[in-house]
């Protein structure tokens, strides 16, 4: 059985630096300059402000360390249930999915990375961030986690910002112009990645709420394109309407779809499509 990528990569390594660094900034130069660390606001922030970068290194660590989704050994596509498989096999102009580079059959939704050498279930893209795939099994912690970085950058920038513009007046006489300074090459460093994550965050809300994976978006933009030369319309087949495609990403519990949990739907190996009947209860 091929192993995982290792944990000890460059950037894995300017991750938690970046978190190391930004934190040390907010909690221990931001806030004590703006608000002191005596005060009931400062140590509000202060605690409000290491619990997300607890919650943030939290689910980076799953993130990196849990596997997106291996193919059972001896999986064969069930070609009698033509439910799970019609439309993939459609979507493939009649062939049963094979990877030639595994010897094994591909459960719908599940792509060879070239970099994990071995098929991912549902995998939706290979992050060098986390030196992992992101696929069926930790992409909503991938996920949570992206949204826990851009609610702590963002907070962060207010800190920065309050910081820099209202420092405590003793501050000023004790001559803290380099804390000063380092507030500000945070700021500017944090500004642009802030930015990237969220555009990242908003991306993957985008493909949510369609139901969709980034490759399959890919594979989607072709489709679309090559369906209107041909005069059809392109329709993705797993797009269960705007809920249910939250739930199946997301899991059942509303509630939770926002904590640090991996309820992952399903075991990866099939997929409500839009042409199953529909089922009140969650699938699977
Ligand atoms: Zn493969
Ligand atoms: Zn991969």
């Amino acid at each position: 059985m091929a192993g995982r990528p290792g944990y000890l990569t460059l950037p894995i390594f300017s991750v938690l630096a970046a978190i190391g660094y930004v934190y040390y900034t907010a909690v221990f130069l931001a806030v004590p300059r703006w608000l002191g660390l005596s005060t009931a606001a400062g140590v509000a922030n202060a605690v409000a402000f290491t619990a997300l970068a607890a919650a943030c290194l939290a689910t980076y660590a799953v993130a990196v360390r849990r596997d997106p989704g291996r193919v059972p050994p001896g999986y064969a596509p069930d070609v009698e249930d033509a439910e799970s498989t019609v439309h993939e096999i459609k979507r493939k102009s009649g062939d049963l999915r094979y990877c030639q580079k595994c010897c094994h059959y591909k459960p719908p939704r599940a792509h060879h990375c070239r970099f994990c050498k071995r098929c991912v279930l549902k995998m939706d893209h290979h992050c060098i961030w986390i030196n992992n795939c992101v696929g069926h099994e930790n992409y909503k912690i991938f996920l949570v986690f992206v949204l826990y970085a851009v609610v702590a950058s963002f907070y962060a920038m207010i800190l920065i910002i309050g910081s820099v513009m209202h420092s405590v007046p003793k501050d000023e006489q004790s001559g803290s112009d380099s804390s000063r300074t380092s507030i500000i090459i945070c700021g500017v460093i944090l500004s642009p990645l802030a930015l990237a994550l969220a555009v990242l965050l908003g991306w993957h809300i985008y493909f949510i709420l369609q139901n969709k994976t980034t490759v399959e978006y890919h594979e989607g933009v072709r489709a679309m394109w090559l369906a209107e030369k041909g005069g059809d319309l392109y329709h993705h087949p797993y797009d269960l309407g705007v809920y249910d495609n939250l739930i199946s990403v997301l899991g059942p519990n509303i509630f939770c779809w926002l904590c640090p949990v991996s309820n992952t739907v399903g075991n990866g190996l099939r997929y409500r499509t839009s042409y199953d009947i529909p089922i009140s209860t969650p699938p699977m």
